[in-house]
């Protein structure tokens, strides 16, 4: 097979080697074997990008969002170009079916551009508050540090806001996924961005990470990541008062009340929902719905509901049109989701199907079976940690009363969804759960609606008006005329 070599960093508009001739391996998640090598940066070549990013500012700042949208119309094109190669790339990296990357790992980033490309000419920069003129201004050099879930959209969640608001940017992609970036890094080249805007400088999280967090010289961070990193990265930025923003992880819940189960049709549509939403990506998403609350009454029926239809959830090659659920990452996550299986069994939950084992006949890869575990307690580690693999917990509730405070009962306030064949109904229990998104009644994910936590999934919200919002500050000139 043969093994792509990307062993420059892209700093200051050209191909440069890093300081160092180290490379990292990229595995591929199904036949773990090396597909590519990247580069391995030192902090001294995150400081020279920084350095560059800083000298780029002065010029990219004063472009007009006009001149700044159509560059984004046009990354959008470039990206939306290399869609085979992106999704396949994806695929291998994480894992991810090729039919859903094409859609989510893919499609969604590239209309991420595009939207931002259309707010140049609807967003108002300028507005006038009694005698004041406000401006919005970009808040500067804009340091990305991105997770390997979903690796080009979390990317593009943070560079075309940054960009749009004329802020200069140095990505750092997570090492388990950085091929993708590689090739927006192509795109914005080909697109002629002036030199300084975009650098894409990868390494370990550690090293350049921490480096880029440290430099006098980065006025905002922006990362998405486990929630112990990003602690981590905001109290390194209070030194200098820098702005951050932090998407971390969840642990979802969907809530189906009560009223549902009047309709074999309604039921059957919560069921699917929450288990889409659960194993997606093969749960390896910081808005899975992991945890399903349904009426102790009725606790039966769903769990013969949920274990029908786990058992549709095939296992296999990203590749095969048959597979929804494809390998973890990499062995670690794998491991550390196997853990989490024999934890549960530990603590008392029953395990309702799937399990630790290697699921048949995939002896190779990152595999881990659809597992779903039932009477399980709302303060089990389980039903409280992000597992980051495809497992639910089912959990029993007496009243919606008790069903809100479980729903709530979490540290993290990322995401859920609430179920109710009434409408209305629905819409008052979801204002009641403390999360930054809520499905309603199998509502569709919003690329243009602003996406953050609450508690410790974060702050700062991502996407549409509000993304972009998060990369301004805000100045007033009282005007004396
Ligand atoms: P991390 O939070 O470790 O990594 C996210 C990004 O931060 C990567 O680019 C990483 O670089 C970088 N990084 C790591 N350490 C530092 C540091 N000290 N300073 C600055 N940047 C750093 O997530 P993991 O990949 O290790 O995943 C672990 C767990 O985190 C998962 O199991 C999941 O529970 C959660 N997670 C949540 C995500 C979400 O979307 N909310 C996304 C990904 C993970 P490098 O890749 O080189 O380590």
């Amino acid at each position: 097979m043969d093994v792509e070599v990307r062993d420059k960093i892209f700093v200051d508009g050209s191909w440069i080697k890093p300081s160092g001739d180290q490379l990292t391996d990229v595995i591929d998640s199904t036949t773990e074997e090396v597909f590519a090598k990247v580069a391995k940066a030192t902090a001294a070549d995150a400081n020279k990008a920084v350095a560059a990013a800083r000298e780029a500012f002065k010029s990219w700042s004063q472009t007009s969002p006009d001149e700044r949208g159509k560059y984004l119309s046009r990354i959008n094109e470039g990206i939306s170009a290399r869609m085979s190669q992106l999704s396949e790339i994806i695929s291998k990296e994480v894992g991810t079916p090729l039919g859903l990357s094409q859609f989510i790992q893919v499609g969604v980033p590239a209309s991420t551009f595009a939207d931002m490309a259309n707010r140049a000419n609807e967003y108002e920069f300028e507005e006038r508050i009694g005698n004041s003129l406000v401006v919005k201004e970009p808040r500067g050099v804009v340091a990305a540090i991105t997770p390997w879930n979903y690796p080009l959209h979390q990317i593009a969640a943070k560079v075309a806001p940054a960009l749009l608001a004329g802020c200069t940017v140095v990505l750092k992609p997570a090492d388990l996924a950085p091929l993708n970036a590689y090739l927006l890094a192509d795109v914005m080249e080909e697109v002629g961005l002036p030199s300084g805007v975009f650098n894409l400088v990868t390494g370990p999280g550690t090293e350049i990470g921490e480096a880029l967090v440290s430099n006098p010289e980065v006025d905002m961070i922006s990362f998405t990541g486990s929630t112990s990193v990003g602690s981590h990265i905001a109290q390194l930025a209070a030194k200098d008062i820098k702005r951050v923003a932090l998407e971390l992880g969840g642990k979802s819940a969907t809530v189906i009340l009560e009223d549902v189960f009047n309709s074999d049709e309604t039921i059957a549509k919560a069921v699917s929902g929450g288990l889409f939403m659960c194993y997606l990506n093969s749960g390896q998403t910081c808005i899975a719905q992991t945890r399903m609350l349904v009426p102790k009454a009725k606790l039966a029926e769903i769990e013969e509901r949920v274990a029908a239809e786990t058992a549709t959830y095939t296992v296999g090659s990203p590749f095969d049109a048959m597979t929804r659920v494809g390998p973890l990452v990499s062995k670690k996550q794998q491991e550390s989701v196997r853990d989490y299986i024999r934890i549960a069994k530990d603590e008392g939950a029953q395990l309702l199907t799937g399990g630790e084992e290697t699921p048949e006949g995939l002896d190779k890869g990152y595999f881990v079976k659809p597992t779903v575990f039932t009477g399980v307690d709302q303060n089990m580690r389980i039903a409280q940690e992000e597992v980051f693999g495809p497992v639910l917990s089912i959990i029993s509730y007496e009243n919606e009363k008790e069903a809100i405070e479980i729903a709530n009962n979490s540290s993290y306030g990322l995401s859920g969804a609430v179920w109710s064949s009434d409408n209305d109904h629905a819409v008052k229990v979801a204002k009641q759960i403390r999360t930054g998104q809520v499905e309603v009644n199998g509502g569709m994910f919003n690329p243009t609606a602003p996406f953050g936590g609450y508690k410790k999934s974060g702050y700062g919200r991502e996407l549409g008006k509000y993304g972009l919002e998060d990369f301004l500050e805000i100045k007033s000139m009282q005007l004396g005329f």
